[in-house]
């Protein structure tokens, strides 16, 4: 099957480099950096991290790369252990990478290079307040992947905090693919994974300013309610939730007129960010989810504002709405909730204590850690057997958990299963996941015999469907169906005026097309609700 290219243009790639090159002339500092790799080792994430330094090169001489080997006494001085080491800027930050700024992680290099030359770390004021406030000195760890599209956002929040507090704050950028020892010591199997001062401070991405609670708190924190003169954004339309329904109906609404911002808590394109290939996206044979949500995001910024990292905390009611997010306040005329949905989890022991520990909800992310390992994969529908696949890819040795005898998943995935040779469990469910620190093994049911089995296996993933993510809508008090989606009508109205839905929390088909096409309803629903507001009709 070919591959579509989905570059963007050559126009728009050249104007971008030239963009890039001034800024880097203009910035204020030189940027140093110190690669240690093992002597005559050849080494594929070393020769990647030569490569994206040079790149960079490429455009600019105020980069400069010294190499040294791991016995140099450079390497003491630093005291590096691991190879490759790249460290940013030594002599003005504690920033350093160990493994290779490759694949996702490519736009944390960036966004530190832009950091580490301006000598600013672009932090909100209201996570600076709370940084300023750290009194003791904080060793960061923040284990990512190349194929994490979670992890940048996490690796972005701890290199802010280094730059901002030199000498107070230093951090270490762990790729798990590079360093797979390092991330079993830490038990670190899902990413990201957040340490400092040895203590876990965050599981998954952060908002910044959450991340900046955890780390002056040195404990996991889920909140943060910002000053009440944070920032204020006024618009005719707030869009909560970056997927394909949220991107879709921001290009939409600003294209009819409404001043619109898109509000997205994690990263954006929702799961299709983590789906690993798909094949029914009208234009593409076949395409990188990710990938897919790159070229979907290019397209909804080319028209509306997206401010991504941020979580809507509060909505008051009121005409307009007031909303508070992690960092700013909006003053919206309508809300959309293209809020999406949530993995579904399978609520038996082990689960949320071995979470991150061998359980894992994302194979893209965390799969390359289990290259050589023994994994079930639980579920039967599309995504699961899309995801075994994709693990077997990346070299796992993979089983198919299914609770029935039958896959729920579209025929053309379940040929390709058979062919993979991926061995199935029928009718089996788990009811334990066991292992002490991390995942050792589980404890399974034959759903028909009733026999009971234990299997080890180092990794379980999950992948048995979603639930829709409704606790804003609640918290607002839009109706739900019994099903538990929210309830809305043909123009994708709520039960409460100027508040609209789209996309997966709808329910019904959950495919990216359609949830691009109920975007595009709601957007133009809207509009001429704007226009001629049903809520005023008689
Ligand atoms: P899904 O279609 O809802 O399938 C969930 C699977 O997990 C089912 O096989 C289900 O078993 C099993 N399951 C549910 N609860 C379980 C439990 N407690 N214990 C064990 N097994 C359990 O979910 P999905 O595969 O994540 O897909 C979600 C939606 O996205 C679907 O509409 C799907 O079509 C769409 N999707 C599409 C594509 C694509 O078109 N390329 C790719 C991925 C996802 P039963 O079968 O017994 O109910």
């Amino acid at each position: 099957m070919t591959q579509i290219n989905s570059q963007p243009s050559t126009q728009q790639q050249t104007e971008f480099l030239r963009q890039l090159k001034n800024t880097f002339e203009k910035m204020p500092y030189d940027i140093d950096m110190l690669l240690f790799t093992e002597r005559g080792a050849e080494n594929i994430f070393a020769e990647s991290t030569r490569q994206v330094v040079r790149a960079f090169r490429e455009l600019t001489s105020r980069i400069h790369l010294r190499e040294y080997s791991l016995d140099h006494d450079m390497a003491k001085k630093w005291q590096i252990t691991y190879a490759p080491t790249l460290l940013i800027a030594p002599d003005r930050y504690a920033i350093r990478w160990i493994g290779a700024p490759m694949g996702e992680e490519a736009r944390t290099f960036l966004e530190t290079m832009m950091m580490v030359g301006t000598g600013l770390s672009n932090l909100s004021d209201q996570s600076r307040k709370v940084i300023a406030g750290i009194d003791s000195e904080r060793h960061v760890k923040v284990f990512v992947s190349p194929t994490c599209p979670y992890c940048p956002q996490q690796a972005v929040n701890a290199v802010k905090a280094a730059v901002e507090r030199p000498g107070v704050i230093s951090v270490e950028l762990i790729d798990i693919q590079c360093n797979p020892e390092l991330a079993h010591q830490y038990s670190a199997h899902s990413v990201p994974q957040t340490y400092a001062e040895e203590v876990l401070i965050g599981q998954g991405a952060q908002s910044e300013e959450v991340f900046a609670l955890s780390l002056s708190k040195l404990e996991p924190q889920t909140i943060f309610i910002p000053d009440s003169d944070a920032e204020l954004v006024e618009t005719d339309l707030l869009i909560v939730g970056g997927g394909p329904a949220g991107l879709t109906a921001g290009i939409y609404a600003v294209r009819s007129g409404l001043k619109t911002a898109i509000v997205e808590r994690n990263a954006l394109g929702g799961q299709v960010a983590t789906t690993p290939v798909v094949e029914n996206y009208p234009g593409f044979t076949q395409i990188g989810g990710k990938t897919l949500v790159d070229i979907l995001t290019a397209h909804a910024l080319e028209y509306v504002q997206i401010f991504q990292g941020e979580e809507v905390v509060d909505v008051t009611p009121g005409q307009p709405f007031g909303v508070t997010t992690t960092r700013r306040r909006f003053k919206a005329n309508s809300i959309l909730l293209a809020t999406g949905a949530n993995h579904k989890h399978l609520n038996v022991p082990g689960e949320s204590r071995l979470a991150g520990k061998g359980v894992s909800y994302c194979s893209t992310c965390d799969g390359p850690l289990f290259k050589g390992r023994t994994v079930v994969m639980v579920g039967g529908g599309n995504s699961a057997v899309t995801e075994a696949l994709y693990l077997q890819h990346m070299g796992a040795h993979v089983t198919l958990v299914h609770r029935r005898d039958s896959l729920r998943a579209q025929k053309f995935l379940v040929d390709q299963l058979a062919s993979s040779g991926i061995p199935i469990l029928w009718n089996t469910e788990i009811s334990e996941i066991r292992g002490k620190d991390r995942v050792e093994s589980i404890e399974t049911t034959n759903t028909q015999t009733h026999e009971k089995a234990s299997l080890p296996v180092d990794g379980v993933f999950l992948s048995i469907g979603y639930e829709p993510a409704v606790e804003l809508a609640q918290k607002i008090g839009v109706t739900l169906t019994p099903d538990g989606y929210i309830q809305k009508d043909a123009g994708h109205r709520t039960s409460i005026s100027g508040v609209y839905s789209a996309g997966d929390v709808e329910g019904g088909y959950k495919q990216i097309v359609t949830a691009a096409g109920q975007g595009a309803e709601a957007a133009m629903s809207i509009f001429e609700d704007v226009i001629n507001p049903y809520w005023n009709r008689s």
